[in-house]
């Protein structure tokens, strides 16, 4: 449609074909735009250019669901608007609250009848909402329900913003927290991934500080260094879980990809490149990973990158064997780091009583439905 859409691009895309992607398939899509290509496409419709200003605010501020809402947009450009760029938004399918601490799990369905999970939590320091990056996922670690199911394909930028506008709208609360950590692996969609951060943490829009984002990956190497580059000031937190590469790969297919000594290089890299401290996560599993030579060997390796960890009892998975380390053995796991001078914390177990770990609602959902097939990476 759109030919010769000038798209400012600066360090947005890996490379042309990844613009092209999005040109031609998602140029409908106007809560994935920017303000300038909004703006374009304003323009290209005959419309004024100061209309993309108040579609962008409508979108992505006033978190207006239809183009109906949008009161001082004229009646015949809404209606064409909404026939020519259908709005993206998710519709709420499930939703369970925590008795306990007030944790909300959603099931989102996309417009295609995708499901994902996002979780929002509340916090000391405000409220935080999890959100999944793909329909499914392909990295096959062995303790994640989110990969049972295969990968379906990857979110659009805008449909990983509406998991959080429409918690938003639902809860009625502000958020200030994003973290990228529930089902999908972020940097197996990349492109969509640092266009879902710049457009977050946009002033003219929600204004998220990109202090309060954190992208969780298992160690794509050559994308941290892209993200690296991408002069943002997100968070990034490594899913590590095994401190050998021969036990990395017995749980996490990726680490047959990538080596640790590779994954800590591309951790310093992005410390260097961006200032911030990268996280370790590591879920305990009992009599896998969980030994005091572990614990130790996990200390040599944050330590010259001054990362933080992240302790997670495993979260059992019934298709999955393993088990949960014992608390006085986390304890005791999280007070040898501490010992060799590493910031620890234990991930505080939010939402207990709803659905244990991530990808399990939907999972459940799923089982017995049998529409929805995947892939599993293969290494
Ligand atoms: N693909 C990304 C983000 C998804 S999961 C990643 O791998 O980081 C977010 C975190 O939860 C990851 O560290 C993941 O390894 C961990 N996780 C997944 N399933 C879990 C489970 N059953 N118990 C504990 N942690 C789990």
């Amino acid at each position: 449609m759109q030919e010769n859409r000038k798209t400012n691009t600066e360090g947005e895309y890996r490379d042309e074909a990844a613009k092209a992607r999005f040109t031609t398939t998602e140029s409908r899509d106007l809560k994935s735009m920017t303000l300038e290509e909004l703006t374009d496409v304003m323009k290209e419709n005959g419309f004024p250019a100061f209309r993309a200003k108040q579609l962008y605010r409508w979108m992505h501020v006033s978190l207006a669901r239809e183009y109906s809402e949008m009161t001082n947009i004229p009646n015949k450009m809404a209606e064409q608007l909404s026939r020519e760029y259908p709005l993206t938004t998710v519709r709420v399918i499930d939703r369970q609250i925590s008795k306990i601490d007030g944790t909300q799990k959603y099931l989102f369905a996309m417009r295609d009848d995708s499901l994902v999970e996002s979780v929002f939590m509340r916090y000391k320091f405000g409220n935080s909402v999890c959100i999944s990056s793909q329909v499914g996922c392909r990295m096959g670690c062995k303790f994640c329900a989110s990969t049972l199911d295969g990968l379906f394909r990857s979110l659009t930028p805008s449909e990983m913003l509406e998991q959080i506008y429409e918690i938003r709208r639902v809860t009625g609360e502000r958020i200030s927290h994003v973290v990228v950590m529930g089902t999908g692996e972020p940097l197996d969609n990349y492109d969509h991934l640092v266009r879902f951060l710049r457009l977050l943490t946009d002033e003219n829009g929600l204004n998220i500080s990109q202090r309060n984002v954190t992208v969780s990956t298992c160690g794509i190497v050559p994308r941290i260094y892209d993200l690296a580059n991408e002069r943002l000031s997100i968070t990034l937190a490594l899913s590590l879980h095994a401190v050998t590469d021969e036990k990395r790969r017995e749980i996490m297919p990726i680490a047959y990809q990538y080596t640790i000594a590779e994954l800590m290089e591309a951790g310093r890299y992005y410390f260097d490149r961006t200032g911030r401290q990268v996280t370790f996560e590591y879920s305990l599993i009992r009599d896998v990973n969980d030994s005091a030579q572990d614990a130790q060997m996990l200390a040599d390796l944050a330590k010259p990158l001054g990362a933080h960890i992240n302790l997670i009892p495993v979260n059992p998975v019934k298709e999955r064997g393993y088990r949960q380390t014992q608390e006085a053995g986390v304890l005791a796991f999280k007070k040898k780091l501490e010992k060799r001078g590493i910031n620890v914390s234990i991930r505080r177990v939010l939402g207990r009583d709803i659905d244990g770990a991530c990808g399990q609602l939907r999972h459940r959902h799923l089982e017995g439905s049998g529409h929805e097939g995947g892939v599993q990476l293969e290494v």
